[in-house]
């Protein structure tokens, strides 16, 4: 049976949290042990897949379909271990599913009641394939205080009372703010978090404190006193210049080690930790720059294309270079000529979105890409946008768009070389949808198999003929302008199985074009960087060397 870590924060948020909780998986997995990692949000949506990108940052899909907080994205590039749906839940879910069964009349007529029917429902959660690996990690999203979280602070509570004694542990994270004025880090805020969540029945085992300072002993003694930890129980987390370091900082920190400790597992496995050493190597010896440019429509929070923008990161460490990224609102190609904004780059990526808005300037950043010969990188809707480029200015379909703008317009405008797809195949059953369908839950999403073309430039790239990539969209390239688009030099290079939906496309007179309908970025990880951003890293170096 797994033992359990509860990592809970306290002050602010955005201390890192999902981070702590990722290198701690990351260093005991060092130790040998296997390891799986969750996510509790307190919000009241149902998943994330209908939150703005703008509020909630990237919306991360798992191989089996589901849409999920970003922090489970932290985990998998940490673990690389494969996120599942039932990673991820939020009091949405939790209460859709008691409501759900209430209808049903499973209760047999009982009042239904946060206690013991929410936090039940938490806890069954919780301990979903409690036998299949050695650490079971908890994140509580939000901080301890907050009204919509307690029925999870309850849950946890009542989870670690049902276990043996010894099987569960818990970690707070929380904030040491540094005073200029008097010169001293501030331990007061964490007293009071700490108070708070001991009001509630939980009393921390480990603290890790946030300090943009080293903690001295004394304060470090005073936390100890007031907060009831050990004082070895007592991590500082200071800042870091990658978050690649989190790993070998927080073993630095003696955070493993606290964690074993408090679970009385001596003697302790000794770490090996040469993966972490080789990507903080790769980090911080980088021995040139390419610069690429993200002309997208969410760009004011980087959140937003978090997975983007690590995956870059990767493909820079696979090739020992720092990728400089610069997103650029596409919105300025529709007044403004691409040139002078993309000239000074090595290569350009068009990531996923939804709606129109900037499409017409995404499609001006692939028809530059393309006729500069500078390497493109299109993800899902950049894919759909290069098969418009190309359909309009090479094809002679001068009206060629995507259904998905007609229907958000409500007037047919274009010829739909990208249409809504109603029906397709899912391993081995067909899945049906409707335009007027929900919004929440309804796209084509998670893991598909693609073929690819052999002696194609994806098939070089991946060294292999078949891949499965995650999905997330509603609308699809049209095979029916396969023909045309591929007289043009538009070769469809991947295809779905039942070769119905084109999966890859790529200019073949060029040195690096390539539109994927999938999201390669969510599988790309800092010691195994994906295929297609390594080589994408790789083609924007060679251009980089020859300005
Ligand atoms: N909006 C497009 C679709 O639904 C692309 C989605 C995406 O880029 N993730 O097909």
């Amino acid at each position: 049976m797994a033992r359990f870590v509860f990592i809970t924060g306290g002050v602010v948020s955005s201390l890192g949290k999902g981070l702590a909780s990722a290198a701690l998986g990351a260093l005991l997995q060092a130790r040998g042990y296997s390891v799986r990692l969750r996510k509790l949000d307190p919000y009241l949506n149902v998943d994330p897949g209908t939150m703005s990108p703008f509020e909630h940052g990237e919306v991360f899909v798992t191989d089996d379909g589901a849409e999920t907080d970003l922090d489970l994205g932290h985990y998998e590039r940490f673990t690389g271990v494969a996120a599942r749906a039932t990673d991820s839940v939020s009091s949405g879910r939790i209460y859709s599913n008691v409501l759900e069964k209430e209808r049903r009349g499973d209760y047999l007529g009982k009042t239904i009641q946060v206690i013991p029917h929410v936090t039940n429902e938490i806890k069954d959660f919780i301990a979903i394939g409690e036998d299949e690996v050695d650490f079971m990690l908890c994140e509580i999203g939000g901080t301890v205080g907050d009204i919509e979280g307690l029925p999870f602070f309850e849950a946890i509570r009542q989870f670690a009372q049902d276990k043996p004694r010894g099987q569960c542990i818990f970690m707070h994270l929380t904030l040491l703010p540094y005073i200029a004025a008097s010169g001293e880090l501030k331990t007061k805020p964490t007293q009071h978090s700490v108070k708070e969540l001991r009001s509630i029945g939980l009393a921390p085992d480990i603290l890790v404190c946030r300090s943009d300072q080293p903690i001295p002993e004394k304060e470090r003694e005073k936390i100890a006193l007031f907060c009831n930890v050990r004082k070895e129980d007592v991590i500082a987390a200071p800042d870091l210049r990658s978050i690649y370091e989190a790993p070998l900082a927080y073993h630095r920190e003696g955070l493993d080690q606290a964690v074993l400790d408090a679970f009385r597992i001596a003697p302790a496995p000794k770490p090996n930790l040469a993966r972490w050493q080789d990507v903080q190597d790769r980090i911080f010896n980088a021995e040139g720059v390419v610069k690429v440019a993200i002309v997208g429509k969410y760009t004011q929070l980087e959140d937003a294309y978090k997975s983007i923008a690590e995956a870059l990161t990767h493909g820079g460490m696979a090739n020992r270079v720092r990728v400089e990224s610069e997103w650029i609102d596409a919105e300025i190609f529709e007044r403004e000529d691409p040139a002078p904004y993309l000239e000074g780059f090595h290569a350009i990526l068009v990531p996923g979105g939804f709606g129109e808005r900037g499409t017409e300037g995404k499609i001006r950043a692939a028809e530059f890409a393309r006729t500069r010969k500078i390497p493109y990188l299109g993800i899902c809707l950049g894919m759909q946008m290069a098969v418009i480029e190309t359909a309009r200015n090479l094809a002679g379909l001068e009206t060629a768009g995507s259904e998905e703008f007609d229907h958000e317009a409500g007037k047919k405008r274009f010829e739909p070389v990208v249409y809504h797809l109603k029906e397709w195949v899912q391993g081995n059953r067909t899945v049906a949808r409707k335009v007027e369908d929900d919004k929440g839950g309804t796209m084509r999403l998670g893991a598909y198999t693609a073929n690819l073309a052999q002696g194609s430039k994806v098939a070089e790239v991946y060294g292999t003929l078949a891949i499965e990539e995650r999905h997330r969209h509603r609308y699809e390239v049209d095979i029916k302008y396969r023909k045309q688009l591929e007289k043009q030099g538009l070769s469809f290079s991947g295809m779905s199985p039942d070769g119905r939906l084109p999966e890859i496309v790529e200019v073949t007179d060029h040195p690096w074009f390539i539109g994927v309908q999938f999201h390669p970025e969510l599988k790309s990880k800092p010691f195994a960087p994906h295929p297609l951003f390594a080589d994408f890293v790789r083609a924007a170096k060679e251009v980089s060397r020859l300005v």
